[in-house]
């Protein structure tokens, strides 16, 4: 069994920027990166160009971006370890990290293990994931790709409002497809997408396949009161249904909101344990941005230390 002050679980932008920050300090730190929920380095491995990342003028590939986090933590002596966390002992103190072929013992944790968006599972999402399919409109949608032409956004709640919205900008129109006749967002937001003039919304409708050459191309629909399909062009898809946050390990142990994201303090990165902090997608149900998670990292990162300096484990 390994012994460490430090153990970071995920490697997001919030776990390499916290690792950046404890090891900087010379805390003894060992970032656990996973591989079986998602690729090493997180969702930013699955997008292209990232334009809105502070200090890349020109944009920057997202896994050249976190190939260059993990990096710059390994360069003040972060132990990076491949492995998934199965489980953690929160019972007693010092806690435990079960990973898959190994145990951690540590003074403290923090946990980074970021989100999953969810996409629908039908022909044409993975053909044309990048493709014109997406997950995250802020990220991907100023593309000159998607500029003058028809987007459909899926789902009727707040996110996919402020997809809708933002796309809005780009292209020449915006179809919400959702799956009910009322939506679940905000009132503003919904009264904010049906005033819109360059958004139309398919009430009761499912997206059904998405087909295309070597881009999106056309969407097939279909009401699900009369059962009709039908076909529309289409340049992008952006599934705004939600994210499932990376906590199954926890195994009930830290409590989770109503969006199953951790809990955290207030303008903090404190859980509801002492020594068990939280950053990320993980525990931001409202932002999921890249920059976000990475600056919820570094208030992880201080937070941990303040509390294993306050405790004299370091
Ligand atoms: P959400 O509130 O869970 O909404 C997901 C939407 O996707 C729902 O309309 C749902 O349909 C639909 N959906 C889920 N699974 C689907 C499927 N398999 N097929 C088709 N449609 C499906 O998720 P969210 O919009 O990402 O918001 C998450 C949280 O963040 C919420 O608490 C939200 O208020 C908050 N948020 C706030 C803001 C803001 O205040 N500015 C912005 C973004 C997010 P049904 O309606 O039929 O369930």
């Amino acid at each position: 069994m390994k012994k460490t002050k430090l153990v970071i679980i995920g490697s997001g932008p919030a776990g390499y920027t916290a690792s950046i920050y404890t090891s900087r300090s010379n805390i003894q730190t060992i970032l656990v990166e996973g591989f079986k929920s998602g690729p090493i380095g997180g969702q930013l491995m699955t997008t292209t160009l990232v334009e809105n990342f502070p200090g890349f003028q020109d944009g920057i590939m997202g896994p050249v971006l976190m190939a260059n986090m993990k990096k710059q933590a390994l360069k003040f002596n972060t132990e990076a370890i491949e492995d998934d966390v199965i489980s953690l002992n929160l019972s007693s103190h010092p806690y435990i990290v079960n990973l898959s072929k190994d145990k951690i013992e540590t003074k403290a944790i923090i946990i980074a293990t970021g989100s999953i968006a969810r996409k629908l599972d039908i022909e044409g999402t993975e053909k044309f994931w990048q493709k014109g399919v997406s997950t995250c409109a802020v990220c991907d949608g100023a593309s000159y790709l998607f500029r003058n032409q028809d987007i459909f956004v899926i789902g009727g709640g707040d996110s996919a409002m402020e997809e809708a919205l933002f796309l809005t900008k780009f292209a020449s129109k915006v179809h919400i497809v959702h799956r009910r006749d009322t939506f679940k967002a905000s009132k503003i937001l919904a009264e904010r997408v049906m005033k819109n003039k360059k958004i139309d919304i398919f009430w009761n409708t499912e997206l059904i396949k998405i087909l295309g050459d070597d881009f999106v191309k056309e969407l097939t629909l279909k009401n699900n009161k009369t059962n009709k399909e039908f076909n529309m062009k289409a340049r992008g898809v952006f599934f705004a249904i939600g994210h499932i946050p990376n906590t199954k390990f926890l195994e009930g142990q830290l409590p989770l909101d109503s969006n199953g994201c951790i809990i955290t303090e207030k303008k903090s990165s404190k859980t509801e344990k002492e020594g068990v902090f939280a950053a990320g997608d993980v525990s931001d149900p409202i932002y999921k941005q890249a920059i976000v998670a990475a600056g919820y990292g570094c208030i992880a990162a201080i937070d941990a230390e303040r509390w294993l300096s306050k405790k004299g484990y370091i």
